[in-house]
């Protein structure tokens, strides 16, 4: 698993240092939110605009850990283009991902490993999260899970206001 590591590894340290989609939208018609992570001290603001049931742009400022700033370059190469479904649905996998193994560590830490719950563990589609795969190894930190996550709660708060479905 070593090699994959190093990819990952190097997958987050390509978007910390050339971070996609930097930048602003003229709001309106973009719609901006903000998101903080007290925990780290990270921040993300994120311009979101939708056209006819898709997320045609998405500009992304902020500042932050390698984590934060990597996740949330990430997600705006996976969402920009992508139509509200879609979006909604990599926002549940993505958070799926990242919230199954938090469970899974609560348990080993318990040492209850030995009854195969791990049978349990809803199916991740780690294909469909493509690049996005990356950021599972950020699951063995789990005090970091939420620079993961900022900047995709902010995209699902961002929908909600929008009224998005
Ligand atoms: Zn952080």
């Amino acid at each position: 698993m070593t090699g994959l590591e190093d990819l990952y590894r190097e997958i987050i340290l390509d978007h910390y240092r050339s971070p996609r989609n930097r930048g602003e939208l003229p709001v309106p018609p973009a719609h901006r939110v903000e998101g903080f992570n007290p925990l780290c001290g990270d921040e993300v603001v994120l311009y979101v605009e939708l056209d006819d049931g898709t997320l045609s742009d998405i500009r992304i400022t902020g500042q932050g850990c390698s984590i934060s700033q990597s996740s949330a370059s990430l997600m705006s190469a996976a969402v920009k283009g992508k139509s509200i479904s879609k979006v909604r649905g990599l926002i549940r996998t993505f958070k799926a991902m990242m919230s199954i193994h938090e469970t899974c560590l609560g348990e080993d830490s318990e040492g209850a490993s030995s009854n195969g719950a791990s049978s349990d563990k809803a199916a991740v589609d780690l294909e469909a999260l493509g690049e996005l795969a990356a950021l599972q190894g950020v699951v063995k930190f789990p005090v970091r899970i939420k620079c993961a996550t900022l900047s995709w709660n902010a995209l699902a708060q961002s929908l909600d206001e929008i009224g998005a479905g």
